[in-house]
């Protein structure tokens, strides 16, 4: 497994292919440096022997340990294990910890790949694991590059006036194949490895072109990041984890950009569009379960730091609102155990959640996103958007001023005081914010795509039996569909 160092010096040895601000740049550009921060708490804590069963496994190919953020789950209790890794890294970095898209990626692959080989005779998956091999043993870190930019939304792609709005495949040939277009929106491309790419919506016969799905490094030859990353304003003297990490977006431009052969999981195979599609959608939908709790975790306790430094913590509306914030992320937390208990053991071996919870558990947090921040607003007050900045906390001339403003709760010193303010503006007034809200609604795909996909997977006609039952038109209660009856069958051996 690689140590944080060794991974930034691998990133410094990349191409330069980042383009941000107007300047085209390497790895190594300051505006990145929250964002790699973030990415080495996942190689740090894999060094650290108190995680152990938590951020390393034991890979399924070669039974080797290695990085949990490389691991295929093969049981529940890997999958549990992975909703806790991501929970407790994202506590450290103050939520997204960015890695889990590649992992999930992967984890779409493994299975589709599978399937792909069983219906169409075709050998995707031997591919993939040798590739997965080499990912596993130089603990390589992935973007997913799954959304496109799309266009006209209501047309397919093969409507599209403009091609480029679907990456799709330019031309096939014996050692490999062009591929061309854009995806937009995707979390970490600057400072990852590798990408990993995959369809974004189910597919036609028509859209055959764009049945593309691959991996390759993020330097590859025509490839460009045009990349937008998030800093916080750097601290004088108060300062703090969070405002030290980052993230960036990156639109990903593919510009008749050759794929190796070897590097190719799918290649025109339109039917399985939409089962690659949400086989990662519903892969992190689960890890949100884990991400997102912690997400909770974070907002809580700022809004009861706040409270405390208000004095008003004692107040019966303060400690109502602040387990409102705890439960849902707790509720959250329990449906992606459920989705582990409940999941499914697919042809590939690897171990899926189950999707009916998966998507209860992100539905529920992408809606709730912003009560989280309104409560901690009302608890704070307008000060986390009006506070001076930190040099009048600072300055001879005004110090004393500000001294006077952050006296409200005389148990609280003035130097914790003006921790807490900070943390509170950076994390409910700033850019990132912003990122925490809009990311909430729609990372891992807007709330009405996991309403999509429950309206899909639940059984109104089961639930339709027991209002009939029940209200006496039916004699008899069907019980053979009841969710509930087919959980997982877990054995100690599947620990
Ligand atoms: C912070 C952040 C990080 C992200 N990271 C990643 C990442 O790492 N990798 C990745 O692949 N993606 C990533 N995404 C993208 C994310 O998955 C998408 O934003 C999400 O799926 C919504 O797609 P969109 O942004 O194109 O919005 P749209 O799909 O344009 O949605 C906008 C609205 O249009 C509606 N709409 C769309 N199509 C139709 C239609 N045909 N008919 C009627 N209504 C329609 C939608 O319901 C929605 O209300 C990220 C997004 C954010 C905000």
């Amino acid at each position: 497994m690689r140590t944080p160092e060794e991974y930034y010096s691998d990133l410094k040895k990349m191409r330069k292919n980042i383009y941000i601000g107007g300047d085209k740049v390497g790895r190594d550009d300051p505006r990145l440096s929250g964002n790699i921060k973030v990415m080495q708490t996942t190689f740090e804590l894999a060094q650290n022997q108190e995680w152990e069963d938590i951020i390393t496994a034991k890979s399924s190919i070669t039974g080797h340990k290695i990085n949990r953020f490389t691991h295929l789950p093969q049981h529940p209790f890997d999958l549990i294990q992975k909703q806790k890794m991501i929970r407790l890294a994202a506590t450290r970095v103050g939520g997204c910890i960015q890695r889990c898209m590649g992992q999930d990626a992967l984890v779409a692959l493994s299975v589709a790949t599978k399937e792909i080989d069983e219906e169409l005779g075709t050998e995707y998956h031997q591919r993939f694991l040798a590739y997965l091999e080499e990912y596993q043993q130089k603990d390589w870190a992935a973007a997913c590059c799954q959304t496109d930019s799309k266009g006209d939304r209501i047309k397919r792609p093969y409507q599209q006036e403009n091609s480029e709005a679907y990456v799709h495949i330019v031309e096939e040939k014996s050692e490999g194949i062009i591929v061309s277009g854009l995806k937009i929106s995707i979390t970490m491309a600057a400072v990852a490895d590798e990408l990993l790419v995959v369809p974004t919506r189910a597919l036609t016969e028509k859209d055959r072109d764009f049945a593309v799905a691959f991996a390759i490094p993020a330097d590859w030859e025509n490839i460009r990041l045009v990349t937008r990353p998030v800093w916080l304003r750097k601290r004088k003297k108060f300062r703090c984890p969070y405002t030290e990490m980052g993230v960036s977006e990156s639109v990903v431009v593919f510009d008749n950009t050759f794929i190796p052969k070897e590097r190719v999981f799918m290649c025109g195979e339109w039917q399985f569009g939409r089962r690659l599609a949400l086989l990662f959608a519903d892969s992190h939908r689960f890890s949100y379960t884990g991400c997102k709790p912690a997400v909770s975790d974070i907002l809580c306790g700022a809004a009861a730091l706040v409270a405390e430094a208000n004095n008003i913590h004692h107040s019966s509306h303060v400690m109502e609102k602040l387990s409102e914030i705890a439960g849902t992320g707790e509720l959250a937390f329990a449906a992606g155990i459920a989705a582990a208990l409940y999941g499914e053991k697919t042809s590939s071996g690897t171990f899926i959640p189950n999707v009916i919870y998966a998507n209860v558990g992100r539905r529920l947090m992408g809606e709730f996103i912003y009560h989280e921040f309104n409560i901690l607003t009302e608890l704070a007050g307008g000060l986390s958007v009006t506070l001076p900045f930190e040099e009048e906390f600072l300055s001879e001339e005004t110090r004393k001023d500000m001294e006077k403003l952050m006296k409200r709760n005389s148990d609280i010193s003035y130097e914790e005081a003006c921790h807490i303010w900070r943390f509170v503006e950076s994390l409910a007034a700033s850019p990132m914010t912003s990122w925490y809200q809009i990311a909430g609604v729609h990372g891992g795909g807007s709330p009405i795509m996991e309403t999509i996909t429950l309206n899909a997977e639940i059984d109104h006609e089961a639930k339709k039996n027991i209002a009939r039952y029940l209200a006496g038109i039916n004699k008899e209660l069907d019980q053979s569909k009841e969710l509930w009856r087919k959980p997982a069958n877990l054995t100690i051996d599947q620990r």
